[in-house]
């Protein structure tokens, strides 16, 4: 359907923001953690091994995010190599540390092709709901956290700093 990525079978950016818009209705006090993440150098796969060669390790990192949902998240392919996971009803601690495994994960899989095994590695920027967040807003803040991982050397995570004009600021803990 419209709502699904052909190559990886994980939700687009339709999808997601369809299934994610609970927890943006207003009253909605659910935790939400956004996890934004971006596979490192990837165009450097497509031109050293092809096109067809990028598109399986793709759908082996998507994979990953997929495995890395748990019970209640909601994974995405929101853009070409750039993917989301939504994990509500955890804690930052929790949020983190799928994060961190999530990253691992990546880093540890290898993905077949011809006589080799391609590797890859994720950036990624964690952020949490706050009060007046909207879908876009949350997904700013998390994207510029990813912006810092990827300028402090690629495959880490980092934390959104919080939004200084929402009405509750997140626990930081
Ligand atoms: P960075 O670590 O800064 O993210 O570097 P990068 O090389 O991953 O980032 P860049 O944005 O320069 O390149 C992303 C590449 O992803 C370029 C584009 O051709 C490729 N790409 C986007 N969608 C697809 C796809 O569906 N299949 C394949 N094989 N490549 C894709
Ligand atoms: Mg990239
Ligand atoms: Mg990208």
């Amino acid at each position: 359907t419209a709502l699904t990525d052909a190559l990886t079978g994980l939700r687009n950016r339709r999808g997601f923001e369809i299934d994610s818009s609970r927890y943006f209705r207003s009253g909605s006090v659910t935790p939400l953690f956004l996890l934004i993440l971006d596979i490192d150098h990837f165009k450097l796969i497509n031109d050293q091994y092809g096109h067809a060669a990028g598109d399986a390790v793709l759908t082996r990192v998507a994979g990953s995010v997929r495995n890395h949902e748990g019970a209640h998240g909601i994974s995405a392919r929101i853009g070409g190599e750039e993917f989301a996971l939504a994990l509500p009803a955890v804690d930052r601690e929790g949020a983190e540390k799928a994060a961190n495994l999530l990253r691992e994960a990546i880093a540890a899989g290898r993905t077949p092709h011809e006589q080799t095994e391609l590797q890859c590695t994720i950036s990624l920027g964690i952020a949490q709901r706050q009060d007046g967040d909207d879908l876009a807003s949350l997904c700013a803040r998390a994207d510029q956290a990813l912006y810092v991982s990827k300028r402090a050397g690629r495959d880490r995570i980092s934390w959104a700093v919080p939004s200084e004009e929402a009405g509750l600021a997140p626990m930081m803990t």
